[in-house]
């Protein structure tokens, strides 16, 4: 009986506990699809011109490499095939800090953690990749953690650390708060009101969960 009550009792504990529920995106914020997407371009597209990594502007590549070269017929075509291609969102490499620092983050009392992202339309590899890669870096039990979708506003969470400057969907005011991941085609882009998380490495990420833990 005393078991009973005592585990009913901890059960009950657990509800009531209120979790920081982080949502992560992947692209750019773990993986590091603008220099993956360099380094295949180069190497596809050898005497096609390109646009530095520190020179990218805006969320779209292929819309930046198709206005800058808009002389070249199908500049467009051979930007998307880079990301089209097999084993491209495997292959990308880590940003730098950041499974080091999502792990941290998983473990940190009071905090659960996702990772939400968006497929390209062309999901055929996309998808099943975007798996493996989690499964290969962060490690079998973060693949339950994976909420794939188009609309980022329907997931629901506290805070979304995510590169993309403008997240719009379905939901008008969505639960979490947008924390702007920075990213060279960012850098100049006015995110308003909004904060800026520059990078996993100097820390900074720690008082940014500690500070909307305090908050909810
Ligand atoms: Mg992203």
């Amino acid at each position: 009986m005393f078991v009973r009550m005592t585990s009913r009792a901890i059960h009950i504990g657990q509800m009531c506990e209120k979790k920081l529920r982080v949502l992560l995106d992947m692209d750019q914020v773990l993986a590091d699809f603008e220099l993956g997407f360099f380094q295949e371009y180069r190497k596809k597209f050898p005497d096609y011109p390109y646009i530095e990594m520190q020179d990218r502007v805006g969320f779209f590549v292929k819309d930046q490499y198709e206005k800058m070269f808009s002389y070249i017929p199908n500049i467009g075509n051979a930007v998307a095939k880079i990301y089209k291609t097999k084993k491209f969102f495997l292959n990308l490499p880590e940003i730098e800090g950041a499974v080091d620092a999502a792990k941290m983050l998983a473990k940190m009392e009071g905090v659960d953690v996702f990772i939400c992202t968006s497929p390209i339309e062309k999901y055929k590899y996309c998808l099943a990749e975007k798996y493996e890669w989690v499964d290969k870096h962060l490690g079998p039990e973060w693949v339950g953690r994976i909420i794939l979708t188009k609309d980022k506003t329907m997931a629901n969470g506290h805070l979304l650390i995510d590169d993309k400057v403008d997240i719009t969907g379905a939901i008008e005011r969505p639960s979490w708060e947008h924390v702007v991941f920075s990213a060279n085609h960012n850098m100049k882009t006015d995110i308003g009101k909004r904060r800026r998380l520059d990078n996993w490495t100097n820390g900074d990420w720690k008082e940014l969960i500690e500070d909307f833990k305090m908050r909810i």
